[in-house]
C-alpha cells in the first residue's frame, strides 16, 4: 500500500527543522533514516500532513568528544557508521560490536540511533547498552533544549520522554575509566532481538557492575541484585570466581522479571536466556 499524500519539507539546519515542527505541531513527523516510519506510514498506521526529512541537516550526523571527555554522538548516525566510526570503536567497542550486528545490512545503513530510540520498539539494541553506560539524551525544541537520562527516556512500548516538538539532538556517553570494559549480547530468532544483556564491568569505578537487560519487557531495566552483590567482589577477581558469585544471583534477577509469551519466544526461555547472555557479556569484559 501506498502512503496517503503528505506535504514533504526538507530543512538543512536544526533550527529550521524545529520551526517547521513548531508550526505544523502534531499533523508533522520527524523523518531520518525511513525504516520504521515509512513502512508505518505504508501500513497506513500513522499519518501525517507534514513529513519533515531531518538528513539534509549535518549537524545532528557529527561523532566528537566534548570538552569533559563525553562521546556525543549526532542522533541521525547510523548503525553502519556507529560501527566503523574509530572513536567509538576505540572508547566503547562494545558498542561498535552492538552497532555492526543490528538487524541487517540494508536497516544498518539506513537507520539511525536517534530513529531507534525515538520509535521506541521495545526489540532493539542500543536502549540497553545506552542505560548500562548511563548515556544521556540530548533533545531540543524551538523553545530550548534539554537532557535526559537514557535510563529514564524510555517510558513504555513505543513511548519515550521526548515531548511530541522535540527532536533528538545527540546521544551523549559519558567518559568511561580507563579500566572499563562493556560489552552487549543478545539473542532472537526474527530479525530483532529476543534478550538483550548489557554489561559494564569497572574495577576501579564507584559501581563495580553495570548489568542491564532489554527487549524482554518494554523498558530496559538493570538487574539489581547481580549489581549489588557485585560490590563485594575483589577487583581483581577471575571470570570464574565473578561468575561463581554472580550466577544465582543473576538467575534470581531474571525470574523476578515479567516477561510473556510471545513470537520471540516463552517467557521462561527468554528468562533463562539472560543468565546465557550475562555470562557472555560479563566474559567478554572481562578477558
Ligand atoms: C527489519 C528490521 C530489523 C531490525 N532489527 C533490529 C535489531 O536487530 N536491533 C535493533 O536495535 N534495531 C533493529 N531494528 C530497528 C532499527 O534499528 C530502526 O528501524 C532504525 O534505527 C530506525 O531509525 P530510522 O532513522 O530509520 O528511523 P525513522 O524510521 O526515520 O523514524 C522512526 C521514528 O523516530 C522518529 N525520529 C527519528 N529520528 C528522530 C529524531 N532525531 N528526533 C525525533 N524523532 C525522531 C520518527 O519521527 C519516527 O517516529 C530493525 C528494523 C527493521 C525494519
Amino acid at each position: 500500500m501506498r502512503p496517503a499524500r503528505f506535504a514533504l519539507h526538507r530543512p538543512t539546519s536544526l533550527r529550521e527543522a524545529l520551526a517547521l515542527k513548531a508550526e505544523f505541531g502534531d499533523a508533522a513527523t520527524f523523518h531520518a533514516g525511513g525504516t520504521e516510519l515509512l513502512v508505518a506510514l505504508k501500513a497506513r498506521v500513522l499519518h501525517y500532513d507534514h513529513v519533515i526529512d531531518i538528513k539534509q541537516v549535518d549537524e545532528l550526523r557529527d561523532i566528537r568528544i566534548l570538552d569533559d571527555g563525553t562521546l556525543s554522538i549526532g542522533s541521525l548516525a547510523t548503525h553502519h557508521v556507529i560501527a566503523n566510526d574509530p572513536l567509538v570503536q576505540q572508547l566503547i567497542p562494545g558498542y561498535a560490536h552492538l552497532s555492526e550486528h543490528v538487524a541487517n545490512i540494508r536497516v544498518r545503513v539506513a537507520g539511525t540511533l536517534g530513529g531507534v530510540l525515538c520509535f521506541a520498539e521495545p526489540h532493539a539494541d542500543a536502549p540497553t547498552m545506552l542505560c548500562a553506560l548511563d548515556a544521556r539524551i540530548v533533545l531540543a525544541s524551538a523553545t530550548g533544549q534539554r537532557t535526559v537520562s537514557s535510563r529514564q527516556f524510555h517510558v513504555g512500548e513505543f513511548a519515550t520522554a521526548r515531548e511530541d516538538d522535540e527532536l533528538l539532538v545527540s546521544i551523549d556517553v559519558p567518559p568511561q575509566l580507563p579500566s572499563d570494559k562493556s560489552a552487549y549480547r543478545s539473542f532472537g530468532h526474527t530479525e530483532r532481538p529476543a534478550v538483550g544483556v548489557a554489561a559494564v564491568w569497572s574495577p576501579q569505578g564507584p559501581q563495580r557492575l553495570r548489568l542491564w537487560v532489554g527487549a524482554i519487557v518494554a523498558v530496559p531495566g538493570p538487574l539489581s541484585g547481580a549489581q549489588e552483590a557485585a560490590e563485594s567482589l575483589p577487583p581483581d577477581a577471575p571470570f570464574e570466581e565473578v561468575w561463581q558469585a554472580l550466577e544465582p544471583v543473576i538467575t534470581a534477577d531474571a525470574e523476578k522479571i515479567d516477561a510473556h509469551d510471545d513470537l520471540h519466544g516463552g517467557a521462561d526461555y527468554k528468562r533463562h536466556l539472560i543468565t546465557v547472555l550475562a555470562q557472555r557479556a560479563l566474559q567478554e569484559c572481562m578477558k
